[in-house]
């Protein structure tokens, strides 16, 4: 899908530029050097664009202090600004990045103070150079929208053409949107949803994909390549972030994969595929096991989200990292790679489902340590879907349709939430694993 062209920084996103890979720092944003340090570190290995959060009036300056560091250095990734909860800082910081993201859900409480503001902030961004993203998130879209459309990827694509539709009047392009959810159904939906309408429209806007608070390990890994995967087959996306709740310099090699490959400089392993009715049976040979998690994740997630196939069996061979050939026929790992596949495409749930935010500078805790902790305690739990969320200002909207969530609220406490009503609060951190399992144990026992 040809898109219009933006510039954020030394950055095209768009047009025929390559896919531009991203991702988020986890440091708190006024902990200058911490921040300096780990953008040091994602640039030099790979990331054309970082994002850092700016919860704060403190963090505008914090914010101006990292990039004058990293200039100073010679350093050039352009910085975004992630904004929530306040059109006045997306204006103040708008003058300080490259590029600023807004979500609309929580821009401003009033739509018509929304326009106004948004207005403002266009101009910033008109006079500074600097492009804005419009980024919806399945979880918070906002009572106006979700009133409207419920929240649905209809009710998604509704939100940001409307936005969309204020870019245009203000003549500004230097525009890109995304529609993330954590649900790959809901994500690949309303991304379609937007590119349609878009085209429909005729001006169309280059695309930031990603699936939110995908998780860690192999599975957060599969989930969001099955779902960015989907769009970038269909021509859909110009720019990608992988979210992993592990260190942010994880995020870089599954995003370099993608671009890689929709670029069109890299080809799957598999080697061979047969179909036995809607089973497809596919023979890899892989040069790793992130590669064949990868591939196995592009070449079939679409093809399962579609139900155009209805289960995969994996062959073949991958070779680990002391150069042996890992035999896959009949084995554990591939089965286990085939559940993943289905629950990551929401076709079987073989384990619970779990929602998990990859941290920033708003997380009060060591979210990598606890979600592992929580995964470890609740595996049992087939089909339920538990969010472990790293603060306590977004994370209860995000977590979408969670049905436990386990969210920070800084200073060593948590919330303990079923679904969207917080049961417990202010629990602290030592106890809160234990009294989240008591909870879901009395209500299946009252079940
Ligand atoms: S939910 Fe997680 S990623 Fe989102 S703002 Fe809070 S800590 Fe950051």
């Amino acid at each position: 899908m040809k898109t219009l062209e933006v510039k954020a920084g030394n950055i095209i996103i768009g047009g025929d530029n390559p896919i531009v890979v991203q991702t988020m720092c986890n440091t708190h944003t006024s902990d200058v050097e911490a921040s300096v340090a780990q953008c040091r570190r994602l640039a030099k290995a790979g990331a054309q664009l970082i994002r850092l959060t700016v919860p704060s009036m403190k963090e505008v300056d914090s914010m101006r202090k990292i990039k004058e560091s990293l200039r100073a250095e010679g350093i050039d990734v352009p910085l975004v600004a992630d904004v929530h909860f306040s059109s006045e800082i997306a204006i103040a910081v708008a003058s300080v990045v490259e590029k600023v993201r807004i979500n609309p859900g929580n821009f401003h409480k009033d739509h018509e103070k929304a326009r106004e503001q948004f207005a403002r902030l266009v101009a910033v961004c008109r006079e500074n150079g600097t492009a804005i993203r419009i980024g919806i998130n399945h979880g918070s879209l906002g009572e106006r929208i979700t009133g409207m459309y419920g929240n649905t990827p209809f009710g998604m694509k509704e939100a940001a053409m409307e936005w969309i539709g204020m870019c245009i009047e203000n003549d500004f392009y230097n525009v890109v949107v995304s529609l993330k959810a954590s649900n790959t159904i809901v994500m690949v939906e309303a991304y379609r949803l937007l590119a349609d309408a878009m085209k429909e429209n005729g001006v169309i806007f280059p695309v930031h994909l990603g699936v939110t608070e995908a998780g860690n390990g192999d599975s957060g890994r599969i989930k969001s390549i099955v779902g960015i995967s989907a769009l970038l087959a269909e021509g859909i996306g110009n720019t990608v972030r992988v979210s992993l709740t592990e260190d942010p310099q994880a995020e870089l090699a599954p995003a370099q994969y993608l671009s890689d490959r929709y670029g069109r400089r890299l080809h799957s392993s598999m080697v061979s595929i047969q179909m036995e009715e809607k089973t497809a049976v596919a023979t890899y040979s892989a040069p790793s096991r992130e590669r064949l998690i990868e591939d196995i994740a592009a070449d079939f997630g679409r093809l399962l989200i579609d139900r155009g196939i209805d289960n995969i069996i994996i062959k073949g061979s991958y070779r680990d990292e002391n150069g042996t050939d890992i035999i896959l026929d009949g084995s554990g790992f591939a089965s286990y790679l085939a559940d993943e596949m289905l629950q990551a495409t929401r076709r079987r749930f073989y384990r619970p489902e779990y929602i998990a935010c990859p941290g920033c500078g708003r997380t009060m805790y060591n979210l990598e340590s606890t979600f592992n902790e929580v995964k470890r305690r609740t595996s049992h739990l087939k089909g339920m879907v538990i969010a472990v969320m790293g603060c306590i200002v977004n994370g209860p909207g995000e977590m979408a349709d969670a049905d436990w969530g386990y969210v920070g609220e800084g200073n060593g406490m948590v919330s303990i939430y079923r679904g969207k009503t917080p049961l417990l609060r202010h629990v602290p951190e030592s106890e809160a694993i234990d009294r989240l399992l008591e909870l879901i144990d009395k209500e299946e026992a009252a079940l």
